[in-house]
């Protein structure tokens, strides 16, 4: 089936190949001025459209029909069925790669150029795919006819290797660079594909496939094909990760998350966790890389730069090209790339911990410079920040709370089971129990009531920074001992009563 696809929409005319636009349109000229070259060489990286394109070229070359101001071969002639069913004596496909003998280029190549084409209207065209694989005779072989090439006959060489290809070589053909083809477009193609087909498959799936391909439309399109076959016209997510290796982009933001907030207990349990789960962590890891990359690239290019990912990924590798430094992102890329490099472990989850360790001490001992907590020790605590205005705000905690309720429910619950931490330099960093409490926080609106409340208990303005804290059980203990006992005083005091 996959191969079926691949096959069964393999583009028949100009107008219905993906990408390459700038190539289409040169050869396009080409073909309708009659200025073509004896020899063309099309480089790139394989999936991409060359041999598609090698092939279109061809046919347009023999067509009977073609239109006179157009390049598009008929598709309906003797010639272009000939070509289409692969019975043209005019057409020559070798794949170099299973004929790198001499021989074979000398009785293939030089002895059938001098035949002239069957077609008398028409051209011979060679084309041989993975032109670097011929050996080195084979090469002088090719460049002989190259250099007196016979009338009527072109030849088409592709290559996903350039620099094996001799530079004699490469200067006597005009040469197209292809390229990868971008996510959107290979999208769009199967978004074709699947209507040809009358079947459906949920535009997520469709993205994933898009990037596991890297640019590869022949990738793209046979998995597409597997997930169809195994499923009876309707794709679901649980069908089609029975082919692709699912994501758990969810589990590469915590983990993220997690080293961000410098905890590496949470860090090395999630990946356990994973373990348990039965994940594939040479998928996750492919992933986790994919992930920071794109975190780096976004904080280096900036707004400009389109992040490969749907809304909400795309949300969170803002949010976190923002949080990282770039020298942090590059040192925790450079140290997964070399963990990943090692092939042998019994205990698959090992090369990750290491990234998740090495990368926290390395950060433990050169981050005087930022006021994260660099605590990430379970012996070491954090403790309480004891400064005056610390102690304000933990006895006016209740009023904190009480005024948020104002501002919605939720927010005064999550304040409730926070704690102010430290201050430093006018901001206050307040203490969270979970990582999604802090998205709600914030929250651009919350945030600036927040602002208030604090500017009223304190009698000054102060920023605000949420942040999990690795030692929330403790402290968040010492603070509610510390604020009760206070409170509960001070109710006493006015005849109160502690709820
Ligand atoms: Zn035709």
């Amino acid at each position: 089936m996959s191969e079926v696809i691949y096959r069964k929409y393999r583009p028949k005319f100009f107008k219905e190949v993906v990408g390459q636009r700038p190539i289409k349109i040169t050869l396009e000229n080409e073909i309708l001025s009659g200025n073509l070259a004896h020899a063309y060489l099309f480089v790139g990286t394989r999936g991409t459209g060359k041999t598609t394109l090698a092939r279109l070229f061809a046919r347009s070359l023999n067509c009977l029909n073609r239109q006179e101001k157009s390049a598009e071969p008929c598709g309906q002639c003797a010639n272009c069925q000939m070509i289409l069913a692969g019975r043209s004596m005019d057409i020559i496909e070798i794949d170099a790669a299973s004929n790198t003998g001499v021989d074979n280029v000398r009785d293939n190549i030089i002895a059938n150029s001098q035949i002239p084409p069957f077609n008398s209207q028409g051209y011979k065209v060679f084309i041989i795919d993975e032109v670097h694989m011929l050996s080195k005779s084979a090469f002088n072989a090719l460049l002989k006819t190259l250099e007196e090439p016979p009338k009527k006959v072109i030849f088409i060489l592709a290559t996903t290797e350039i620099n094996k290809v001799p530079e004699t070589i490469i200067s006597r053909c005009q040469r197209f660079d292809f390229r990868k083809i971008p996510n959107k477009d290979i999208i769009k193609r199967l978004t074709e594909i699947i209507e040809w087909e009358k079947v459906q498959v949920p535009e997520n799936i469709l993205s994933e496939i898009a990037r596991r391909s890297e640019g590869c439309l022949r990738d793209a399109e046979s998995l597409l094909g597997q997930v169809i076959s195994i499923s009876g016209g309707k794709v679901t997510e649980e069908l089609a990760s029975l082919v692709l290796p699912s994501s758990n982009w969810q589990a590469v933001d915590s983990l993220v998350e997690a080293l961000r907030v410098k905890n590496l207990s949470t860090a090395l349990n999630q990946i356990n966790n994973l373990v348990d789960e039965g994940s594939d962590l040479s998928v996750f890891m492919a992933d986790f890389v994919n992930y920071i990359r794109q975190i780096m690239l976004y904080k280096i290019i900036g707004p400009s730069f389109v992040i490969d990912f749907d809304d909400n990924l795309t949300q969170a590798i803002k949010k976190h090209a923002q949080d990282f430094l770039l020298e942090d992102i590059s040192k925790l890329l450079n140290i997964i790339l070399e963990k990943l490099s090692i092939k042998e472990t019994i205990i698959v989850q090992l090369p990750l911990e290491l990234t998740c360790v090495e990368f926290l001490l390395a950060q433990d001992s050169s981050s005087e410079k930022t006021s994260d907590f660099k605590n990430f020790q379970k012996e070491s605590k954090k403790p309480l920040d004891g400064s005056p205005e610390i102690k304000k705000l933990q006895n006016n905690w209740h009023q904190v709370v009480t005024n948020a309720k104002t501002l919605n429910h939720s927010v005064a619950m999550i304040l409730q089971t926070s704690h102010p931490l430290t201050i430093e330099r006018n901001l206050l960093i307040i203490g969270l129990e979970y990582g999604f409490h802090k998205e709600q926080l914030d929250n651009l609106s919350v945030r600036d009531k927040l602002l208030t409340i604090f500017a009223d208990i304190l009698g000054k303005k102060i920023d605000l920074s949420f942040e999990v804290d690795p030692n929330y059980r403790h402290n968040h203990q010492d603070f509610k001992g510390k604020n009760e006992s206070e409170v509960g005083d001070i109710l006493k005091t006015f005849g109160g009563e502690m709820l």
